[in-house]
């Protein structure tokens, strides 16, 4: 097939927050040497920025497959944009009212004071889909060509060295071509900034052994829906955090409400997928959550209006995977940079992409984009607050995993005095897909709990959450998901009773005639499936760029 060839200096795979901010600071960065040029006080040639730098985005616009909590500490984007707010940052509100409870089935308990990391006092809630809208708006005045709908579906490689990406072939014909086929973009660098679990970023890992000596990474799944009310028994900037119900044996996790503004709250939770209950649904958990005489006292006049999902690396310290090689570098989500017992990943995103930006500029001024000027960037987030503040909560996730408040909650504790350690030594993980245990082990002579019964209010099922996600792919194209082998998954439906029909939050696998159907219009591009299946049977690949989720307000 004829490829379009395009030459350029920097490519970013993956609009989010991380790459967008490097983006926009490495470009303000350029542009400041430029004008020193110009004026006279600078020193070197210009560097040309436009048609040089490009970001690319498998979204349908960007911010189309941005969902989080989200809760952004604010003084790392005053560093990337001093004036955020007169540049019309959408800050939904600052959290003004905190609270925690521990809930039982029926009640709660409130928590008499708040853990210093889980403090959120003064932090932007805000809407991530919203938020990298603006940012990428911000980049493409600073003249970055911003390519949506565009998915990275190759890395390419000259030995071990990345070289620059391939982009995906659109619209399959009938004669089993491609109307658009792809083009191959050259860089001296491509940043990784894929989010949770990155396509390319997986190949990049398993060919160069990036993960070597590290710990594996593990996953949360969030999900959440967002929820118009008619009277509002919260304050706007209002942000409650939960523990305990509906998380149990088996189950671990956290819930959050955060409202953000005098008729909207958002409701979430989120599951950690070592699980190994082969029945985990963290939908369903949402929408038990919602019958909690706490969370029912809130939403119990509205009516819910956008829905998403997604996964986040919770490994934290242990997982990060070493960060450049020839030709690449790894920012955010896709670096395992969140901090999970913040409960945040923007903040490090974000000054992630400031740090590799700030590498590239100095590889710009020295014209050396070898291997050795990019590993400077590894250099600087070790020294940075990113690698401390992970460092403090390197046991968090394992220690909430065993249960709280009992064997979690001392460890817990143990580690707030201690700055992260706990009496046992640092706690192991193990891979998602290797935790789930079998019905029969699992369950016994138990059954799972039955779904609750939608009502559209309160109880929403998962169709009509998928609905409200916006989502939908181009069906002129092969589905983007594939099941290896026909045995995996009968022995699966037979031990497991398939897993994937319940934990994938939007409904894309059912099981019909004793065979695992697929619907992949509906995917969310969580990548669960890829992440938690028993036999790593699910292959999830990238599908054309402008399908999946179009997330507003998520
Ligand atoms: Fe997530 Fe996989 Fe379901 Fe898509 S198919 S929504 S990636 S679990």
């Amino acid at each position: 097939m004829e490829r379009e060839v395009i030459e350029f200096d920097v490519i970013f795979v993956g609009g989010g927050p991380a790459n967008l901010s490097s983006a926009i600071h490495l470009t303000n960065l350029l542009r400041k040497h430029n004008e020193g040029i110009e004026s006279g006080s600078g020193r070197g040639e210009k560097i040309e920025i436009e048609d040089k730098i490009a970001v690319l985005e498998k979204g349908a616009y960007f911010g189309a497959h941005n969902i989080s909590g989200a809760v952004l500490i604010p003084d790392v984007l005053s560093e990337l944009l001093p004036d955020h707010k007169q540049l019309g940052c959408p800050i939904d509100a600052e959290v003004n009212k905190e609270s925690i409870y521990f809930l039982t089935s029926k009640g709660q308990i409130k928590v008499p004071f708040t853990p210093s990391f889980l403090n959120n006092h003064g932090n932007y809630l805000l809407s991530l889909s919203r938020f990298v809208g603006w940012l990428s708006k911000i980049a493409e005045q600073n003249k970055v060509m911003m390519l949506e709908g565009t998915s990275a579906v190759e890395m390419l490689y000259e030995g071990t060295g990345v070289i620059g990406v391939r982009t995906d072939d659109k619209r399959l014909q009938e004669n089993g071509e491609y109307e658009t086929p792809g083009c191959i973009l050259n860089s001296k660098v491509v940043v990784l900034g894929e989010g949770s679990n990155g396509t390319l970023l997986k190949g990049l890992v398993e060919k160069l052994h990036l993960d070597q000596g590290k710990a594996p990474s593990v996953y949360e799944l969030g999900v959440k829906e967002v929820y118009e009310l008619k009277s509002n028994p919260l304050r706007k900037g209002e942000c409650i955090h939960t523990l305990g119900y509906p998380f149990r044996k088996g189950l671990s996790g956290g819930g959050f409400i955060y409202c953000i503004s005098e008729t909207k709250v958002i409701i979430g939770l989120i599951a950690h997928l070592s699980s190994a209950d082969p029945q985990l649904d963290p939908h369903r958990e949402l929408q038990r959550y919602k019958q909690h005489p706490l969370i029912t006292g809130i939403i119990k006049d509205g009516k819910p209006t956008h829905y998403g999902a997604r996964t986040l690396p919770c490994g934290g310290y242990f997982s990060i995977p070493k960060l450049t090689s020839c030709g690449v570098m790894i920012t955010g989500d896709s670096a395992n940079l969140v901090d999970s017992q913040k409960l945040k990943g923007l903040h490090t995103a974000v000054k992630s992409g400031m740090l590799a930006a700030e590498v590239l500029f100095e590889a710009f001024m020295v014209n050396d984009f070898s291997e050795n000027q990019l590993a400077k960037y590894e250099e600087k987030l070790k020294k940075s607050w990113i690698y401390s503040d992970l460092r403090k909560g390197r046991n968090f996730t394992p220690a909430v995993a065993m249960g709280i408040p009992f064997l979690g909650g001392p460890l817990l504790g143990f580690q707030m005095l201690t700055g992260g350690a706990t009496p046992i030594g640092d706690l192991k993980t193990k891979p998602d897909y290797s935790t789930t245990e079998d019905m029969k082990h699992f369950y016994g002579s138990n059954s799972p709990d039955p779904l609750p019964k939608a009502d559209d209010r309160i109880i929403v099922d998962k169709l009509t959450d998928v609905y409200l996600s916006g989502t939908a792919h181009d069906e002129k194209q092969k589905s983007h998901i594939e099941l290896r082998d026909d045995a995996a998954c009968k022995k699966c439906i037979s031990d497991y009773k398939a897993p994937c029909t319940v934990f994938c939050p939007a409904a894309v696998y059912e099981l019909e005639d004793g065979k695992i159907r697929v619907n992949f219009s509906n995917c969310l591009h969580c990548k669960t499936c890829d992440l938690k299946c028993p036999f790593r049977n699910i292959v999830w690949n990238l599908p054309e760029g402008g399908g999946g989720p179009r997330y507003t307000l998520q």
